[in-house]
């Protein structure tokens, strides 16, 4: 059994496969093959949807020894496999998470000075870089001002809202998009055929909307699912690895709110909260329900906006009857302020169940 983890073996090392950011890929390619690189460059995103691989087939196509005609790297030349490797030291990580002070940056503005070993140029990917202290970030723009000749830096971040404007404005600057459902349900079932196992359409949707348009977590999720079934991935196997309650349970639970029982909403939430063993995800699954609630009770075809099983789109339609937009509006605000409450302090058991009978009322 090969050890290599799903995640790293089927991530992408060409501008073609990345799944999802053409708008982005197609531009570095052109630069690439234009001769026309920034020295500066800042990838925001959320979580999983691919900066740093990209970042990474960025560094190697600037290097490359055989370019391919659309601006792909060749993957084959010795600079690429000497990167691919690890064997050429000329790319760097540096996760600002963890080197976030002056001293960093100074260490590596002296870095910067000196010529490439290897290939022609250094590449410095500086991963959540919102996390620098100003102190770093001022060291960091005086580099930026000046870049060397064979310096390339790329800031990655989470939080582009953090990063001063001083820094973006030297930065070319790339949005990644969250991943749509249906890209990540092609890329699961691909992967899945080409391991030699099957996955149900439901299962992959499951883990689709579970992994919020971050292609990385979804693909964690197939292995842990994965490893627990036997050549075939059943929803059923999919909701017991990963935790999730079956959707007919919040719609039950939904349908308490609607008649304002508190105490059976208390007992299913409980019943919920316990099998996931997390009350933030509850909180989130929740609210994705009063979401999709809304979408049925104003769109006559709700199908190509949630991304649920026919049978409980069915199901959501009904309920949706049972609720004026108000009521709708309000459990949404609600559980809003109760997952920005949980965001300061644990969201607990007792601040959910505050919470679920405030929805009652
Ligand atoms: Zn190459």
């Amino acid at each position: 059994m090969n050890s290599v983890t799903l995640y790293r073996k089927y991530r992408p090392k060409t501008f073609t496969e990345v799944i999802g950011q053409k708008h982005i890929t197609d531009t570095l390619a052109q630069e690439v093959l234009t001769n026309k690189i920034g020295h500066a460059y800042l990838f925001c995103g959320t979580r999983g949807t691919g900066k740093t691989s990209v970042a990474k087939i960025f560094a190697r196509a600037v290097n490359c020894l055989k370019l391919r005609e659309n601006g792909d790297p060749c993957n084959e030349c010795d600079a690429c496999r000497g990167l691919l490797s690890g064997s050429v030291m000329d790319v760097l990580e540096i996760d600002a998470a963890s080197n976030n002070g002056v001293d960093h940056v100074r260490e590596l503005r002296n870095e910067v000075s000196f010529v490439p070993s290897a290939v022609k140029f250094r590449v410095y990917i500086i991963d959540e870089v919102h996390m620098m202290t100003s102190s770093a970030f001022n060291a960091l723009l005086k580099t930026l001002e000046e870049p060397p000749a064979h310096a390339i830096f790329i800031l990655a971040t989470t939080e582009a809202n953090k990063v001063p404007a001083t820094i973006q404005s030297r930065c070319q600057r790339f949005d990644f998009r969250r991943l749509s459902g249906s890209d990540i349900v092609a890329n699961l079932e691909k992967i899945a055929k080409q391991e030699g196992f099957s996955i149900e359409k439901d299962a992959s949707n499951l883990i689709a909307v579970l992994s919020d348009g971050a292609m990385r977590d979804a693909i964690s999720m197939l292995e842990s699912v994965k490893s627990a079934s036997e050549g075939n991935i059943t929803t059923a196997i999919t909701r017991e690895i990963l935790g999730v309650p079956s959707p007919e349970k919040y719609i039950e639970l939904v349908y308490a709110i609607a008649e304002n029982s508190i105490g059976d909403a208390l007992t299913l939430s409980n019943e919920i909260i316990n099998k996931s063993g997390d009350a933030a995800s509850f909180a989130n699954q929740l609210l994705e329900h009063f979401r999709d609630l809304a979408v049925c009770k104003n769109l006559s075809d709700p199908s190509d906006i949630i991304e649920r099983p026919a049978e409980v789109v069915k199901k959501l339609q009904q309920q949706a009857e049972k609720f004026t937009n108000e009521k709708i509006i309000l459990c949404m605000q609600k559980l809003c302020e109760l997952i920005a409450l949980g965001k300061s302090a644990a969201l607990t058991k007792a601040l959910i169940e505050s919470g679920i009978v405030l929805l009652c009322a």
